[in-house]
């Protein structure tokens, strides 16, 4: 058996993309969501956000459930509302439990995606209550899934150097295994191009493996490449590199590397392998479709967490575009649903004729 992690580039990729077109064929799916990133008071200064303000600084607001129900109603064709924000101390635990509510009964067909690992830590110490109980009052409340973020790199010895309070490896783990018992499922993530090696990205892999070997719940594998510009670490890495030019190569090098990687380790149990427009670039995501992506990502609409970190790919893309894309790769689109179902009457391209639709509504 060959050792994936050594062969030559080339041949690496050659092996994902087929592996990617062995299990999915030429279809690359993509969905109809939204970002509603609702506060950007963080107590937890992670060295690679941009996003998060301390609170009492300048930027540091929290919406309200009416101003984040309000912005929502601005894309009601959507299939999806991605909410996160920040470690507001100020936000009260009914805060998020009456948020899901508000937005379940103004949009009963949005699937919510909701809320990070970290975020639910949180929760469960505002409320005093364990993961477990949480994660079944959210799912109750009207959460439909979690997102898998907050993971960066799930070893301890790489998160104190770039995200010191952050929850720890084992306590990410715990929250996101009782999330799939519960009944949620949640994508899975990993923040690279910083700090970490590649046996950090190894040991990464294996304690997905782990967790989806357990539960079966993760949904699809996210790669995040770190974003450099605008952010502590970026500004400290530019400076041990030789520069931002410099690093930026070097994370779109690690990239290149880390995908095909992705697809022959983590595929036969993370089957769906997502590339991210946000962080690549449209081309770059385009790109990657033959590295062993077959998901394009979603529509967004609200992309702010990544331009706060000086990302310049914009924070939206119609899914005409997203379509026209796939269709350039030599690729057919199709629509999805959150849990990678099929969308039954996939719309005829156009807002207005994009009907919302429910998960219900779905052949899983
Ligand atoms: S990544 Fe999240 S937890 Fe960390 S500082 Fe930014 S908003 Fe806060």
């Amino acid at each position: 058996m060959k050792d994936l992690w050594r062969l030559p580039l080339v041949e690496l990729t050659e092996s994902a993309r087929e592996a990617a077109q062995q299990q999915h064929g030429d279809v690359v799916t993509y969905v109809v969501n939204r970002n509603a990133n609702f506060t950007r008071v963080c107590q937890v200064g992670c060295a690679f956000c941009g996003f998060g303000r301390r609170p009492g600084t300048r930027g540091a607001t929290s919406d309200t459930i009416d101003e984040v129900v309000a912005r929502v109603g601005k894309t009601p064709w959507v299939t999806e509302v991605c909410l996160q924000g920040g470690i507001d101390p100020s936000l009260s635990p009914e805060y998020y439990f009456d948020l899901i509510r508000a937005l379940r009964e103004a949009y009963p067909s949005m699937h919510l995606h909701a809320f990070s690992p970290m975020e639910i830590d949180s929760l469960c110490e505002k409320l005093g209550q364990q993961p477990e109980e949480v994660v079944v009052r959210l799912r109750a409340a009207g959460v439909g899934s979690i997102p898998g973020t907050a993971a960066e790199i799930l070893i301890d010895r790489v998160r104190r150097k770039i995200s010191r309070n952050k929850l720890p490896a084992e306590r990410w783990i715990r929250i996101v295994k009782a999330a799939h018992r519960a009944g949620l499922r949640s994508s899975a993530t990993i923040l690279f191009g910083h700090v970490e090696t590649w046996e950090d990205i190894r040991a990464h892999f294996e304690v997905l493996r782990r967790v989806q070997g357990e539960t079966g719940g993760f949904t699809e594998f996210v790669p995040l490449a770190f974003v450099p510009y605008e952010n502590r670490l970026g500004r400290l890495l530019a400076q041990r590199d030789g520069g931002m030019i410099r690093l930026a190569e070097r994370i779109r090098r690690r990239a290149r590397r880390l995908y095909p990687l992705a697809r022959l380790i983590l595929g036969d149990l993370i089957p769906n392998l997502q590339t991210s427009w946000v962080k690549l670039g449209v081309q770059g995501a385009v790109d990657s479709l033959e590295w062993g992506c077959n998901d394009f990502g979603g529509t967004l609409y609200e992309e702010s967490i990544t331009r706060s970190s000086g990302g310049r790919h914009g924070e939206r893309l119609e899914p005409e575009r997203i379509e026209d894309e796939i269709r350039r790769a030599g690729r057919t689109p199709r629509r999805r649903t959150t849990l990678y179902g099929v969308v039954k009457n996939p719309f005829s391209l156009g807002k207005k004729s994009c009907q919302p639709s429910p998960e219900g509504h779905v052949a899983l």
